[in-house]
Formats: C-alpha cells, sequence, structure tokens
C-alpha cells in the first residue's frame, strides 16, 4: 500500500516509510519527524491513529493476527525503511495476562515484522534502556552510564521481553539484515503515556492530589524528549547500519527535580505520597551517548523544564 506523496522537499522526499505503533505516543511523533523530512508514510496499529494519517495511509490491524499477514507482508515489501515500535511497553504493566501480551505484543510481533519486511529494507525496532536494568552506582555516588557493550540485566518481564525482541533482531543482522535497535531512556513529551510518572504526577498535581513517588525522590532518570526520539529514529532509518544505539542525554535528573519543576508550572508546593518500589524500579538511569552521537549525527539534549511546562499545557486544557 504506497500512499499519496507529500509535497515538502526534504531528506525523505520520494522515500516510503512504514511506522508500527503508529497511533502510540511516540509513534505519532515519528510520524511527523518523517512527514517533516519529505517521507510519504503508512502507519500499523491496531488502534486509529486520530487526527494523524489520512485514508489510505493506515493499515488498522494486530501484527500477530494471521488474517492480517497479506495486507501486511504487501505493505512491509513495499518500504523503503520500516519503523517497528507496536509493543505492550511498561515495567509496571499488572494483571494476569500481562506476560502473555509482552510476549505476543513484543516478542511475536517482532518476529513476525522480522519476518516480513526484507532482509535489505532498513528496518528500525525500538527495544528499551530497561534491559540495562539501570546504571550502576560508583564511587562517591556517581552514576555510571550503561553502554549499549554492557552485560543486559533485565530486571522484570518488560525488560526481559525486550531482551528477547533484541535477540531476534541479533540473529537477522547475522544473516545480513539492515537492522538497528533503538534503546530510548524515559520519553517525555506531549502525548506521554497516562501510565508514564510524569503524565500521573501531572494529572494529580493538577487535580489537587498527592504524587505516588515509587520507592524516593533522590532516584534519578534520564528523560528524554519524544521530539529528539523521533530524530533518532530518523536518522538510524537513513543511516540503513545494523547497530544497537542508546537514545539518552547522558544527564540523568532526579524525581525531586521533576516534582520542583511540575510544582513550579503551577506556583505551589506538591505533597508526596511515598509507596515502597519494586524490583524492576532501578535508582538510576543514564545513558551513554557516544556512539548515539556517532550514528544518529546528535546527542538529545532535553530540556525538562520546558517539556514539563509543555505537558502541563495538554493536561490543563484536558481538565478543563
Ligand atoms: P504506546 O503504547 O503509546 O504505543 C504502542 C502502540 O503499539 C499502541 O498504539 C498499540 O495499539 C500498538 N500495538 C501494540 N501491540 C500491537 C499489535 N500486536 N498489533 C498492532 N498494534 C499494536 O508506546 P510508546 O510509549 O509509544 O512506545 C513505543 C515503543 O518504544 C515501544 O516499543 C516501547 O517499548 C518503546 N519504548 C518506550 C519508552 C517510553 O518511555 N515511552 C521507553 C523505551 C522504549
Amino acid at each position: 500500500m504506497r500512499t499519496t506523496k507529500e509535497t515538502i522537499r526534504g531528506p525523505l522526499s520520494g522515500a516510503h516509510a512504514v511506522v508500527t505503533g503508529s497511533a502510540g505516543f511516540i509513534g505519532r511523533h515519528l510520524l511527523d519527524a518523517l512527514v517533516a523530512r519529505g517521507a510519504s508514510v503508512t502507519g500499523v496499529d491496531r488502534r486509529e491513529s486520530f487526527d494523524r494519517l489520512r485514508p489510505g495511509q493506515e493499515l488498522r490491524c494486530d501484527l500477530v493476527d494471521p488474517d492480517a499477514q497479506g495486507a501486511l507482508g504487501d505493505l512491509l515489501a513495499s518500504a523503503d525503511m520500516v519503523f517497528h515500535l507496536a509493543a505492550r511497553p511498561g515495567v509496571r504493566g499488572v494483571g494476569p495476562s500481562i506476560e502473555h501480551d509482552r510476549q505476543r505484543d513484543n516478542v511475536d510481533a517482532t518476529r513476525r515484522v522480522l519476518a516480513l519486511t526484507p532482509r535489505q529494507v532498513p528496518l528500525v525496532v525500538t527495544s528499551s534502556s530497561s534491559v540495562y536494568g539501570g546504571a550502576r552506582l560508583v564511587d562517591g555516588g556517581a552514576i555510571r552510564p550503561s553502554h549499549e557493550s554492557d552485560a543486559l540485566r533485565p530486571r522484570g518481564g518488560y525488560a526481559r521481553s525486550k531482551v528477547e525482541v533484541e535477540q531476534l533482531c541479533a540473529a537477522r543482522a547475522e544473516a545480513g539484515g539492515v537492522v538497528a535497535v533503538a534503546r530510548p531512556f524515559t520519553v517525555v513529551g506531549e502525548g506521554q503515556r497516562c501510565d508514564m510518572a510524569l503524565t500521573r504526577w501531572l494529572h494529580a498535581a493538577v487535580a489537587g492530589e498527592p504524587l505516588t513517588v515509587f520507592g524516593s525522590t533522590d532516584r534519578s532518570r534520564d528523560f528524554t524528549d519524544v521530539a529528539e526520539v523521533a530524530g533518532a529514529l530518523v536518522a538510524l532509518g537513513m543511516r540503513g547500519e545494523a547497530v544497537v544505539v542508546n537514545v539518552g542525554t547522558g544527564r540523568p535528573h532526579t524525581l525531586e527535580h521533576v516534582v520542583r519543576a511540575i510544582g513550579a508550572g503551577l506556583g505551589r508546593e506538591l505533597p508526596l505520597e511515598l509507596v515502597p518500589a519494586g524490583d524492576e524500579e532501578p535508582p538510576a538511569t543514564r545513558a551513554h551517548t557516544g556512539r548515539c552521537e556517532r550514528v544518529c549525527g546528535f546527542v538529545p539534549v532535553t530540556d525538562l523544564a520546558s517539556v514539563v511546562r509543555r505537558q502541563l499545557d495538554q493536561v490543563v486544557v484536558a481538565a478543563a
């Protein structure tokens, strides 16, 4: 299914990109980034991509549904580059079927996309920083950046499923396939998923409720602006190299810093409720950024205060 050519001239003019998970948080920003560079795009998702795609630019299907294989195979075979983002994300997922859902939407869906995408077509797959199991603290409490060559220490079912996804990609790369694996670090920005901490906190703060913090506010995360993550994914697709790349800033912020940024946006102190952190919540994350700089041509810089303001504006408008 080739879509109408976009009129914008750009480095991807004339290229047809397919994005799975196009209705999701990062997927929607990736569509914007591809169109801004002149690509024509087709989204694949079992949900609707709302305002982003016109009729004919979207294949609504479940990636593992056997009935969808024909249309999906035709679409992936027609692509100049493929971005596979569809997944069951979130380290904190619960419920009786969560492990089954992760296997299905993370591992089985990736296996299907790998099988249906021609080997020479550049394919970018989103793994996650969670495969590291957090950054190690070194002497004096400094946070050692996680390097792509570090041993993986997944801490829970989500992270383990992403390790399996990476193993499938590694097998394809060994067989000569062009597959890049991106490991994004805590992605923030407009449309962030409701289960993620910043969105939960913003909703609670606007409603005048306490912010639930897992563990302590000393914990830190390498927060990365979704627009920069989308830019890095596009760069990986254009590069067409079989490589594993961290997508993070290398400059983590404490949760205390985030809470203060929300308080500054609302002009008041925010009550907190501290609850024990599960084992899947590492004390810190931090990307080593050298490979991202070499392969993508830039390192995300992420102005956290500005991202918090942007997300807060969205939450305030939605609550009005
Ligand atoms: P999201 O949940 O917002 O989007 C995922 C999309 O995939 C959803 O629209 C969902 O409907 C679709 N999907 C899931 N399974 C599908 C299936 N079987 N068939 C068709 N569609 C399916 O998630 P997100 O936050 O945008 O994450 C995108 C990717 O980036 C995921 O692979 C996630 O694991 C990874 N990632 C996200 C973050 C983050 O901070 N958001 C961090 C690291 C990695």
